[in-house]
C-alpha cells in the first residue's frame, strides 16, 4: 500500500488529512463505491485525485460545468497530476490528441461533462480504456430534489449498467437526506457506504441585517474587504445589473453575472473574477457552482434567497481556504411579497406548496433571533451543541435595548388615525411631518400624529415599525400593497399607553443608518485578512502581487498558484530555502519547483 500521507504532501502540499478524507480514499482504493457528503471547502477533490494518482489507469471525473473544466485541470496539473478534459471547447485536433494520450496511458485524470458521457460512441471509447474510477462531482445535480437539477445527469444511471466493475465515488456539498437517497437510487448503488462530514463551517460568520439603506450597508461591508473577492447574490437580473453599476460608480471593480448576458460576456466576467481582475461579482443564483476560488471573503445576499439549502450552498462559497469570512443576508419583509408573487404563478399545486414551505423556512431563519448556525445545521439534521457559536449576529450581539414605548405609541396612533389603510412609508412620512401632496390631499397633515416624531429618522422608524409587526402589535397585509393595521394586541398597547398604564416597551435598538457611501469610501480602512497566525501584512500584499504576476505568466488562475492561507503562512514562517518552503501548507513538490524561487527571492528582498 502506498504511503497516502506522503502522497498528500508531495502532490497537494498538505501535511495531514482532513476528517474523513483518509477513510474515503481507503474505501475507493479498496475498489468500493462511496457517497461523500462534505460541505464546500471540505476538501472533496483530494478524495478522488489522490486515488487517481495511485491507480494504474484512468479516473474519469464527471463535472457539470464545461466553463470551469480548464481551471480544474490547471489546478490538478499544477499539483503534478497528469490531467486533461474532453469537451466541446476543444478543436477536433486537440480532442484527438487527448484521446491519443489517454490510450498511451499518459493521463490519469480525465474531466468530462455528462452531455459527453451521454454519447454512445464516447462510452465505447471509454470502454476500451483502463478506467479505474468514476468520480461524480456535484452529484446532487442528478436529483430533482436538489437545487441544481440537470437532466443530463440522469444518463449517469448507465454507469453501473455499462461499467459494472468500475467503482463510483459520488460527491456533493448538499446535506439533505432526501437528495442523498435520490443520488444513491439514481446511480444504482443502494448499499453504498456514506461518508457524511459535519456541515459546520467554523470560519464563516452568518449575519442577517435589516434591509434598509441596504446599498450603503453593502458598501460598508465591501469596504472592509477592499481588493478581495466578494460575491453579491441578487434577486433578479435587473437588481444584479443595478447593484454592479452603482458599485462601479463608487469606484469598485464589479461585474454582473446572470443568464440574460450573452455567453461571452458571462464567461469573461466569471473568468475575470477567478483571475482576480474583478473583485466583486453581483449574480443571480446561476453563479458559483463549481467555482473553486478559495479566497472569497464576503458572500452577501442583497435579497432573500429562495431556499435554505440554496442559501447554504451560496454562503459556502466564502472562505474555502478556512480563513475567517463573512456571510451577510439583507432581509426585509417586502422580499417575501416579491417571492409570493412568483409562487402564485405556479400552476402545479404540489410544487406551489413546496415553494411556500421553502419560503416559510427561509423567512423563519431570518426572523428568529436564535443562533443562525444552530438553525442552519439543524435544518440539515445536525445538532450543534454549543450555546454560543461566536460566529453569527445573534451570538455576537451585545445586548442593546431601549424603551420604545413613546415612539411606538405614536406609530400605533398614526396607523389608527388613518384607519389601517396605508403602508409603512406613508405612515412614516406622516410621523416625520413630511410636506407631501398625498399627505395634504388626504388631510393627513391635520392628524395629531403628523410630525410627532423628531428624534428618529426614516430608517430607525421603519426598524421600530418592523419590530412592532414582528411582535404582533401590527398586522401587515400580504399582497402588492402591504397596508398596516392594528391587531388586538396593538389596540391594547395603545389604550394602555393612553391611560398611562404601560410606559415600558423593551425593544432592540435600531441600527444606526450607514453613512452615505461616498463619505465612507474615503475613510474606510481595510481590515486585514484574519488568521490565527501573525504575519507581515506588507509582505502578504507583495505576495499577492507576485501571485498575480506568476498567474499571468503561466496562464492559470492566481489561486491555483497559492491560496491566501498559503501566502499568510509564507508571511509568517518566512522560509529561506526550498526545503523550508516544502513545510508550508499548499506547497507540493511541483509548486516549489515551479514558483518556489520567486517567493524565496521576495522574502530575501523584503522581509
Ligand atoms: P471542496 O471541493 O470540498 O469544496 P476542495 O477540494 O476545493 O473542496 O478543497 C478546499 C480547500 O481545502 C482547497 O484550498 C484545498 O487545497 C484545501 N484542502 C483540501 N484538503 C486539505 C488538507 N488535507 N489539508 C489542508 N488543506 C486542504
Ligand atoms: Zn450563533
Amino acid at each position: 500500500m502506498p504511503d497516502l500521507q506522503s502522497l498528500l504532501k508531495t502532490y497537494f502540499g498538505h501535511p495531514e488529512f482532513r476528517p474523513l478524507q483518509h477513510e474515503i480514499i481507503q474505501q475507493i482504493l479498496d475498489g468500493e463505491d462511496a457517497l461523500v457528503l462534505m460541505p464546500t471547502g471540505g476538501g472533496k477533490s483530494v478524495c478522488y485525485q489522490l486515488p487517481a494518482l495511485v491507480f494504474q489507469g484512468i479516473t474519469v471525473v464527471i463535472s457539470p460545468l464545461i466553463s470551469l473544466m480548464k481551471d480544474q485541470v490547471d489546478a490538478a496539473l499544477n499539483n503534478g497530476i497528469p490531467a486533461a478534459y474532453l469537451n466541446s471547447t476543444l478543436t477536433a485536433e486537440e480532442s484527438a490528441q487527448i484521446e491519443r494520450r489517454l490510450r498511451a496511458g499518459e493521463i490519469k485524470l480525465l474531466y468530462c461533462a455528462p452531455e459527453r458521457f451521454a454519447l454512445p460512441h464516447f462510452r465505447d471509447f471509454l470502454k476500451a480504456l483502463p478506467i479505474k474510477l468514476f468520480a461524480v462531482d456535484e452529484a446532487h445535480c442528478i436529483s430533482e430534489w436538489g437545487h441544481d437539477f440537470r437532466a443530463d445527469y440522469r444518463t449517469l444511471n448507465l454507469l453501473k449498467k455499462e461499467f459494472a466493475s468500475v467503482p463510483i465515488v459520488a460527491l456533493t456539498a448538499t446535506a439533505t437526506k432526501q437528495v442523498a437517497d435520490d443520488i444513491v437510487e439514481q446511480l444504482g448503488m443502494p448499499e453504498v457506504k456514506r461518508f457524511i462530514s459535519s456541515f459546520n463551517r467554523q470560519n464563516l460568520n452568518y449575519r442577517v441585517e435589516r434591509k434598509t439603506s441596504t446599498f450603503n450597508k453593502l458598501v460598508s461591508w465591501i469596504n472592509k474587504f477592499k481588493g478581495e473577492s466578494v460575491i453579491v447574490y441578487c434577486f433578479s437580473r435587473k437588481e444584479t445589473d443595478s447593484v454592479a453599476e452603482k458599485l462601479c460608480d463608487l469606484g469598485f471593480n464589479a461585474r454582473p453575472y446572470h443568464a440574460g448576458l450573452n455567453g461571452d460576456e458571462r464567461t469573461q466576467n466569471q473568468s475575470d473574477f477567478i483571475n482576480d481582475k474583478v473583485d466583486i461579482i453581483t449574480a443571480t443564483i446561476a453563479f458559483g457552482m463549481g467555482i473553486d476560488k478559495p479566497d472569497v471573503r464576503l458572500v452577501a445576499h442583497y435579497s432573500l434567497p429562495k431556499t435554505i439549502e440554496g442559501y447554504f450552498q451560496e454562503t459556502g462559497r466564502a472562505g474555502r481556504d478556512g480563513l475567517e469570512s463573512e456571510c451577510v443576508l439583507f432581509y426585509g419583509a417586502g422580499d417575501q411579497f416579491n417571492q409570493k408573487y412568483f409562487i402564485e404563478q405556479i400552476e402545479d399545486p404540489l410544487q406551489k406548496e413546496k415553494r411556500y414551505e421553502q419560503l416559510n423556512q427561509m423567512v423563519g431563519y431570518c426572523e428568529l433571533k436564535k443562533c443562525r448556525r444552530k438553525q442552519l445545521l439543524n435544518y440539515f439534521g445536525e445538532n450543534f451543541e454549543q450555546d454560543n457559536c461566536e460566529g453569527c449576529d445573534v451570538c455576537l450581539k451585545t445586548e442593546s435595548h431601549f424603551n420604545a414605548a413613546e415612539v411606538s405609541q405614536k406609530i400605533l396612533q398614526a396607523i389608527n388615525e388613518t384607519g389601517g389603510r396605508f403602508g409603512a412609508s406613508h405612515i412614516i412620512n406622516i410621523l416625520l411631518g413630511r410636506n407631501q401632496k398625498k399627505i395634504r390631499e388626504l388631510g393627513h397633515n391635520e392628524l395629531k400624529s403628523y410630525g410627532s416624531v423628531t428624534n428618529y429618522d426614516k430608517d430607525a422608524l421603519s426598524q421600530i415599525l418592523a419590530n412592532l409587526v414582528d411582535d404582533n402589535y401590527i398586522e401587515r397585509e400580504t399582497g402588492m400593497y402591504p397596508t398596516l393595521s392594528l391587531v388586538e394586541k396593538g389596540y391594547g398597547l395603545l389604550n394602555a399607553m393612553h391611560a398611562g398604564e404601560a410606559t415600558e416597551l423593551k425593544m432592540d435598538e435600531p441600527e444606526v443608518e450607514a453613512m452615505p457611501a461616498k463619505v465612507k469610501m474615503k475613510k474606510a480602512r481595510k481590515t486585514k485578512v484574519k488568521s490565527d497566525l501573525t504575519y507581515n501584512e506588507n509582505l502578504f500584499e507583495a505576495f499577492r502581487v507576485l501571485r498575480k504576476k506568476l498567474a499571468t505568466k503561466y496562464r492559470v488562475p492566481p489561486y491555483v498558484i497559492a491560496s491566501d492561507k498559503t501566502l499568510i503562512e509564507l508571511a509568517h514562517y518566512l522560509p529561506k530555502n526550498t526545503t523550508q518552503l516544502l513545510d508550508i501548507n499548499g506547497f507540493g513538490e511541483l509548486k516549489v519547483k515551479r514558483y518556489g524561487n520567486a517567493f524565496i527571492e521576495m522574502i530575501k528582498e523584503k522581509a
